[in-house]
């Protein structure tokens, strides 16, 4: 297929502003950018671009320092139905869902809260399931080495929902990772 004509494309890409990018995007999907609805929208595309991804400014051994607490228990401890939103780095559509933690201390716990904040510093990139499932298994792993970490994501991806790819109802993705429980279901 012969390559798009650039329409208004500034001379070089990189003295465009994000906004820029965005009307010029809109241009080539057939839109006029300056009709009412959307003369906003390149600004709202970048504010929420951001807020979207503003997980990569975040760094997950600082977020959970100081949240560690010594424990002489080692009953499993599980933070489950944790809200998950994120973005698809395939196609940049949203997949979110609900996350599960399940650990076996060591000596070490992680405050309950810090959970759902260091689901939400790695889900907030670009992202795919499984390494987010990994990220969140192996950063628990590092930082309190508990005998035995899983984490379950169960995730709708609309990239597959609205492109009809997966029903609209078919069951959500499930995924578990364990590290020294020796076994590893995808
Ligand atoms: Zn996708």
């Amino acid at each position: 297929m012969a390559p798009m004509k650039p329409t208004t494309e500034p001379s070089t890409l990189t003295s465009a502003s994000f906004e820029d990018l965005v009307q010029e995007m809109l241009v080539r999907l057939g839109e006029d950018p300056h009709r009412e609805g959307l003369e906003l929208t390149p600004q709202r595309v970048r504010k929420s671009l951001q807020f979207l991804t503003r997980g990569y400014t975040e760094d997950a051994e600082t977020l959970l320092k100081g949240a560690l607490f010594t424990v002489s228990y080692d009953e499993m401890v599980i933070v489950k139905d944790i809200e998950m939103f994120s973005l698809c780095e395939h196609h940049l559509l949203p997949f979110f869902g609900k996350v599960h933690v399940a650990y076996i201390p060591n000596g070490k716990v992680i405050g309950l809260s810090k959970v759902p904040r260091l689901i939400e510093l790695f889900s907030r990139r670009l992202q795919i399931q499984e390494r987010l499932t990994t990220q969140i298994a192996e950063t628990i792993q590092r930082v309190i080495e508990p005998q035995g970490v899983a984490v379950v994501i169960e995730a709708r991806h609309l990239c597959m929902m609205m492109r009809g790819v997966e029903k609209q109802h078919s069951a959500a993705v499930s995924h578990l990772f364990c590290e020294k429980w020796g076994f590893s279901i995808r």
